[in-house]
């Protein structure tokens, strides 16, 4: 049984961040991962213009109270067409146009406007005072994002303002998903007794499509090993990483490893010294596809995706995949065996500027799925560990990104 450290080693080894690149329009390309840099034809700001309403002037035209003759209104989108002579002025507001012969702006509340006059109270400290030049920002052929960015609303702001409608990006990673187990029926099949609903694979889905990976959704394999074979060779030939839950524990009916050697995987991983969730297969392919094989009981599913497959699927995607632990406070006493790195399962709050941990309530038995409601981070025992004071510091693994 490998440590929990040893497994993280081997996956993240084996993970490579895909390199195809695929054009995107603007509007689709939120949290896309940029795959080349962006530069920008024009200078940042394309041109001179004024940060505040006021009154462009010229700088020693204004040097003690003086009144101007405002020759034109430059309002936004307006080009202007006369040059400032010594004696005048234009009206202009924020982002307009520079008129020529104009090098300073006065702000509206340091004048007063009577007809095609006005009269300039204070006079401004510095030449070029509220004026943004032409490529202060940003100069023409410059790059504005570089690759490997994830696009959020300030990227795409930028990509928008630099006229750039089709991005290149990184493909997403294609998951497929299955569950394995005859016992297994669909939410929306009636019930019989001792059958179990499939609940992992909508979790497992949300959980992919929230990354912003691809789905593709494959459903309940029954405990058969010819159907098994053919939904994961086929699984394998269409997806970037395979991910399976139930069936790679020592039961009668637990094939997968078995398939997998079959169809001609290296099997990095059959089982870690982690609770929950012991029983974990971790395979590549020689076409580079990932597979992990998860265990069933809901819980060790969910635990084991956040532990080990997120931040896979994060790498391969070329998101940063580093896991995010910090240090919380817990609200509870916490208890473990010490035999195995433990993970509860509960939140983080942020209270009285400090995180606080606080385990989910009831069993805490891998089967039970119903505490993990509000799941956004697990607390971490180590081997040997055996308790955690309530009111003391906690190891957490944040996994909700
Ligand atoms: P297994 O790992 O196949 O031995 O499954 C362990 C436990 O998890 C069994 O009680 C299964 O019925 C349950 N289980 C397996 N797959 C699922 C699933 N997709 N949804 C909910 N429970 C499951
Ligand atoms: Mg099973």
């Amino acid at each position: 049984m490998l440590s929990v450290q040893e497994a993280e080693k081997l996956i993240f080894d084996a993970v490579q961040a895909i390199k195809e690149i695929e054009i995107v329009k603007l509007e689709d390309c939120r949290d896309r991962i940029l795959a080349a840099s962006i530069s920008s034809k024009l200078d940042f700001p394309h041109w001179d213009n004024s940060a505040m309403d006021g009154y462009a002037v010229r700088f020693e035209d204004v040097q003690a109270p003086v009144t101007l003759e405002i020759i034109e209104e430059i309002p936004a989108g307006y080009q202007p067409r006369k040059t400032i002579q010594p004696g005048q002025a234009a009206r202009i507001l924020t982002g307009s146009m520079m008129p020529n012969g104009a090098d300073t702006i006065v702000m509206q509340e340091e004048t007063n406007r009577e007809g095609d006059r006005v009269l300039i109270l204070t006079p401004p400290r510095d030449r070029g005072m509220f004026v943004r030049y032409q490529g202060a920002y940003r100069k023409a052929g410059d790059a504005l994002l570089a690759p490997r960015i994830v696009l959020k609303a300030p990227e795409i702001a930028i990509l928008a303002a630099a006229q750039c409608v089709e991005i290149p990006v990184f493909r997403r990673p294609r998951v497929a998903i299955l569950s394995t187990g005859s016992e297994l029926v669909s939410p929306n099949q009636p019930l019989q007794p001792g059958q179990i609903v499939d609940s992992n694979q909508y979790a497992l889905e949300a959980l992919v499509a929230e990354m912003g990976a691809e789905v593709i959704a494959i459903g309940i394999i029954q405990d058969d090993p010819n159907a098994l074979e053919t939904a994961i060779a086929q699984a394998i030939q269409s997806a970037d990483v395979v991910i399976s839950s139930g069936g790679v524990s020592v039961g009668d009916y637990d094939y997968v490893d078995r398939i997998l050697e079959k169809l001609g995987a290296k099997i990095q991983i059959r089982a870690i010294a982690v609770k929950p969730g012991k029983p974990l297969t971790f395979a590549t392919f020689a076409n580079s596809t990932l597979y992990f094989g998860l265990p069933g009981n809901p819980a060790s599913a969910l635990v084991t995706f956040w532990r080990f497959a997120q931040p896979a699927i994060r790498k391969r995607a070329g998101l940063n995949w580093e896991l995010k632990f910090v240090n919380a406070i817990t609200t509870e006493d916490l208890k473990s065996d010490g035999k195995r790195e433990l993970y509860l399962w509960g939140y983080v709050a942020i209270e009285n500027h400090q995180l606080q941990f606080t385990p989910a309530g009831g069993s805490r038995l891998s089967g039970n799925l119903i505490n993990l409601a509000g799941t956004n981070a697990l607390g971490v025992m180590e081997i040997g560990e055996t308790a955690i004071q309530g009111g003391s510091t906690v190891k957490v693994l944040l996994v909700r990104l």
